[in-house]
């Protein structure tokens, strides 16, 4: 271990609710709610999937307690945090790997099942993804010089697995469940379907950043299904509901030879100590989630019925998103819509007609709803 590395227990007194804090800090009213300013701009930013209402009053006051944590390298911390998570989604510790977001989980996956792979760097392996779905590790993947397989949706916005299963024979599939853009569930049954019958020379990721917006009984976690199966690799972000986006700090689970397997491709200590402190706090307040379930199927309810006055359905939404059909070309939309200083998603060129809106604060959707009502007049 690193003599300079703070103890373990020099931490979790710092973290402990009572700490003593050496050095005088910014006071944060934990009672009250964090008020998340705006992002840089006076632009209502619905355009990233973010959480509106912020992390966890615990990890804010986590994240300030660690100031003069920030001389030390963060590996005690990071081990602190991989126990916690090893107890939320009950495997090994050795089951799971940090990365700086889930972005970085996506490119260390891609680094080592696609484009030219094994130690004799003989083999090539595809990418096989939905169309549309989160973008990211298709770049990561043709930059490796990997061929990328794209397979659309279902009309039910569901992951076509039986064509993406006969579309490789090796590689990488990437699963994005609920799949952004579309906000849509893959079937659980289907999943598990799919994950059973994959050959094991074929990797298996399934994303699922959104999984704590999910409520219907057609989906579930494949965290369980990992012990029997070393090609399964599940992604999970501290971005989404924890709202932790600008902390950067995401995980995988798989199983410990496959973990060893991706560890190589990791830039060592991307995960800040403050990203860290916070995530372990997050993972404290049982509050973080369900108040942000809450207000999310709240607000998301609330602009879905104004939406369908207006004459606009949406793709069934399981994450803090809505994917709009706003009945004809999007691009000139999202123009006149960032005119009006609201931001909304990117185009999604798969399907050219709909609008991606992430779930604000109620007035911010009030403020979409009202630029919504005169852009598309
Ligand atoms: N996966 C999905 C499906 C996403 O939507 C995002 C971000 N929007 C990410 C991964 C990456 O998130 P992060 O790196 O912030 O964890």
């Amino acid at each position: 271990m690193n003599p300079t590395t703070i103890s373990r227990r020099r931490f979790a007194q710092l973290l402990g609710a009572g700490a003593a804090c050496a050095v005088a800090r910014p006071t944060l009213a934990l009672a009250k709610p964090p008020v998340v300013p705006p992002a840089i701009s006076s632009l209502v930013r619905l355009s990233s999937n973010e959480n509106p209402y912020g992390p966890s009053p615990k990890a804010l006051k986590a994240i300030t307690d660690a100031f003069d944590l920030a001389c030390r390298y963060p590996d005690d911390h990071a081990d602190l945090l991989i126990e916690k998570l090893a107890q939320t989604d009950g495997v090994n510790t050795d089951q799971i790997l940090l990365g700086a977001g889930s972005g970085e989980i996506l490119k260390i996956c891609a680094m080592a099942f696609t484009g030219r792979t094994g130690t004799d760097q003989t083999r090539s392996g595809t990418l096989v993804v939905a169309d549309p779905t989160f973008e990211a590790i298709a770049g990561h993947a043709s930059r490796r010089g990997a061929e990328v397989v794209k397979i659309p949706l279902t009309s039910s916005f569901g992951h076509d697995l039986p064509k993406m299963a006969a579309a490789a024979n090796n590689g990488l599939v990437y699963l994005c469940n609920p799949n952004n853009p579309t906000a849509s569930i893959t079937p659980k049954d289907e999943v598990r379907d799919f994950i059973a019958k994959a050959p094991r020379e074929k990797m298996i990721l399934v994303d699922e950043a959104y999984h704590h917006y999910v409520a219907s009984a057609e989906y579930e976690s494949v965290i369980p299904l990992i012990k029997d199966h070393p090609n399964l690799i599940v992604a999970r972000t501290f971005s989404k509901i924890y709202g932790m986006a600008g902390m950067r700090c995401g995980y995988c689970v798989a199983q410990r030879e496959t973990i060893e397997q991706l560890r190589p491709h990791q830039l060592s200590d991307s995960v800040s100590i403050a990203a860290l402190v916070a995530g372990i706090a997050s993972l404290a307040d049982p509050d973080q989630l369900a108040n942000g379930r809450r207000l999310n199927a709240e607000t998301r309810a609330f602009v879905s019925r104004e939406l369908e006055t207006l004459g606009y359905k949406h793709v069934p939404a399981h994450g803090n998103f809505l994917m709009v059909d706003v009945k004809r070309p999007v691009m000139p939309l999202i123009q006149a819509m960032k005119q009006r200083n609201v931001q909304v998603g990117r185009l999604f060129p798969a399907l050219p007609n709909h609008m991606r809106v992430t779930i604000g604060k109620k007035t911010e959707m009030q403020a979409f709803l009202s630029a919504f009502r005169e852009v598309t007049v």
